[in-house]
């Protein structure tokens, strides 16, 4: 590297490492009934500067979203638009949107006129000013959502009148459709940051990543015939899933969350659901195996 794409490089870091400061998340957890300000429109003197310089990661609903705005293959949007990502507090790999590789490092779907894909951005962008958690309190039942405010210097849609609740900005912001249809995936993410010290194997690592990426490689593998044959799937069942985009997410999120935690409502007859069990509960023994042998 030149030292003058050195220069530019540590300055660059220095202009996101700002940003990054800057933002202040306010010690306030907020339900779905807590009151906020804030209005963002065209014309507001900081539009689009929030759209630099962030880490988005990517839902399985926000690709297909993505990729069907786009008019891409799953394959072609993962590798024009994305780079690889972890989870933070889990081992769990998924993407996030590549940033340009300009001074601010911006989003490669801003424009002087706003967002390029505004009816389909990401969750994250949806819930901005907002950050959404979940929390698990009792470990048989789903996990309860809960809110964060996060507050920018850049940002001046805080000095607003507009006042919304919680649900009122989700409703608005579409995040609720998002948060619906993510769940299954939501809960499997939560799960795994719970049980931090589960080393997954390799094998369901893949499969998270291939499921909450590309589903095109998944339908493969669910067409492969061995899957319909392990789950004793109808093949007219599995034809209409395969005729409608939107059912085989749904599908694919809900067996993912079957798969790797014996958890949901994945319709299976009860053998295969025995035989899975025994796998699963197997594989957490060679895990839990591994890591005494690592400590020891
Ligand atoms: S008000 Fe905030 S969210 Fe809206 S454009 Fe400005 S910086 Fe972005
Ligand atoms: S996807 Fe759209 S809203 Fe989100 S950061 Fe990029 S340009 Fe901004």
């Amino acid at each position: 590297m030149s030292s003058k794409n050195s220069s530019e490089a540590s300055e660059i870091r220095k202009a996101v490492e700002s940003r990054v400061q800057k933002s202040v998340i306010v010690p306030e957890m907020l339900n779905r009934e807590s009151r906020f300000r804030f209005k963002c429109y065209p014309g507001i003197p900081c539009f689009t500067k929030c759209c630099s310089g962030i880490k988005i990661f990517l839902t399985p609903y926000d690709i297909y979203r993505l990729k069907k705005r786009l008019g891409l293959e799953y394959k072609d949007f993962l590798v024009q638009y994305t780079e690889p990502a972890v989870i933070e507090k889990s081992q769990l790999p998924v993407v996030s949107i590549r940033l340009n590789s300009d001074e601010i490092r911006s989003c490669p779907f801003v424009t002087p006129e706003g967002c390029s894909v505004y009816t389909d951005r990401p969750l994250t962008c949806r819930y901005y000013p907002l950050g959404m958690g979940t929390m698990k309190k009792d470990d048989n039942k789903d996990g309860e959502n809960f809110f964060i405010q996060i507050k920018e210097d850049h940002c001046l849609g805080h000095n607003e009148s507009t006042e919304w609740t919680v649900d009122e900005w989700r409703a608005d912001q579409e995040s609720d459709l998002y948060d619906e249809m993510n769940s299954d995936w939501m809960m499997v993410v939560l799960k795994a940051k719970t049980l931090g010290f589960v080393n997954f194997s390799e094998k369901s690592l893949d499969l998270f990543f291939i499921v909450s990426t590309n589903l095109d490689l998944f339908r493969e593998f669910v067409l492969s015939g061995k899957f319909i044959e392990a789950y004793r799937l109808d093949r007219e069942y599995i034809d209409k899933l395969m005729a409608d985009e939107l059912e085989f997410l749904k599908f694919s999120l809900k067996w993912l969350r079957f798969a790797m935690f014996d958890e949901g409502d994945f319709k299976v007859d009860e053998e295969a659901r025995k035989k899975a069990k025994e796998k699963l509960l197997a594989e957490r023994e060679m895990q839990r195996k591994q890591q005494m042998e690592e400590i020891e």
